[in-house]
């Protein structure tokens, strides 16, 4: 129904968010963002010449795009999961660039200017309550997040004193569940997830005191699992990744030792798979590298094939992440088929 659509477009979109400037300071890098997704920018402490990069994604969300019109762009796609497509979003980008405020809203857990998280679930619902003449749906989430290449479950009840909590990825054909031994709860409302999530920030920070704060270097993941079932007994069954990626920032090595060298390693290599995955999808090749890491190995059903994916390359305007800037252009840029 709504794939035809979709799937002239490619099966790998994506998309540049630009977060409005915090430093109250006019000076950014962003020089001009066009209606066909170019975005120019532009380093206001060089010399003209060489500091202007142009790039090129399916569409780009300025400064001043509310969470509804990034959430309208991806309402097509997230539907899909209602007819059996395997959809992953991603939110890629350097700590304070805007991810988790694109995936789950404000730092201040304000509940006006909610994020695709709660939008996605939320439109969920209401197209299971349209069609429930015609089919019966059953809809799960999962929370997790992988840090140091461990995947630990976020919902568990024993979490808060239960420490680390991991899981391990073992693909369950009856469930569908690549992870089956993480917590897996039934939602009916956007209260309950929205409770879920609660829950889930909760795990998250009970297990960041315990290694300074590390939401922003572990990836985290919400996996909604669609069950269908018509009238005359055919199932279906997908899902859904919302994905809030750990920061991709270069830690400076010489500056950073023990575990905080270890985290930034982890991270690296994990962007990096990812990024080859992408980019191997992108290109239609045989092999794709979805072994080399827990996050591509944990979402491999939801990726190519028929499923679809979409990635947030989020940036920061100031002038003082340019460098940061050009390198998440450049990822986003190597993903892309635009
Ligand atoms: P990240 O998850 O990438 O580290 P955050 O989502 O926490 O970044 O954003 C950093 C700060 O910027 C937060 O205070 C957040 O509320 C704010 N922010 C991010 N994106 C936007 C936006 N589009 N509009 C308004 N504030 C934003
Ligand atoms: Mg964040």
């Amino acid at each position: 129904l709504y794939n035809t659509v979709q799937d002239l477009k490619g099966n790998i979109r994506v998309y540049c968010r630009i977060r409005p400037s915090l430093n109250g300071k006019s000076n950014n890098v962003i020089d001009f963002i066009g209606e066909d997704g170019s975005l120019v920018i532009s380093d206001p402490l060089k010399t003209q010449k060489d500091g202007r990069k142009v790039f090129q994604f399916n569409r780009v969300f300025g400064p001043t795009a509310s969470q509804a019109d990034v959430f309208e762009e991806t309402q097509p796609l997230i539907r899909s999961v209602m007819d059996g497509y395997n959809v992953c979003i991603f939110a890629y980008g350097q700590t304070g660039s805007g991810k988790t405020h694109t995936m789950s809203g404000p730092s201040t857990g304000s509940s006006r200017d909610v994020g695709i998280n709660y939008l996605a679930l939320n439109d969920l619902f209401q197209i299971s309550t349209q069609r429930k003449e015609i089919l019966k749906y059953d809809i799960y989430v999962q929370m997790v997040e992988i840090y140091n290449e461990q995947v630990r479950d976020l919902l568990s009840e024993e979490a808060a004193t239960k420490y680390p909590f991991p899981s391990e990825i073992r693909s369950c054909n009856e469930s569908g569940l690549n992870l089956p031994d993480a917590t897996l709860r039934p939602v009916k409302s956007t209260t309950d997830v929205l409770s879920l999530m609660k829950h889930g920030e909760v795990n998250r920070a009970v297990s960041s005191t315990a290694l300074n704060n590390r939401s922003s270097r572990s990836h985290s993941i919400l996996t909604v699992h669609v069950y269908g079932k018509d009238k005359s007994g055919s199932t279906i069954r997908s899902c859904l990744h919302l994905v809030d990626l750990a920061g991709s920032e270069r830690v400076d090595k010489s500056e950073v030792i023990g575990e905080r060298l270890r985290e930034a390693q982890y991270i690296n290599k994990s962007l990096a798979c990812l990024g080859d995955v992408i980019t191997a999808l992108a290109q239609k090749n045989s092999h794709i590298p979805f072994r080399n890491s827990k996050l591509t190995l944990l979402l491999q059903d939801s990726l190519g094939g028929h499923a679809k994916t979409l990635m947030f390359a989020h940036v920061s305007p100031e002038e003082d992440s340019f460098g940061e800037t050009i390198s998440t252009l450049k990822f986003a840029q190597r993903a892309s088929t635009v």
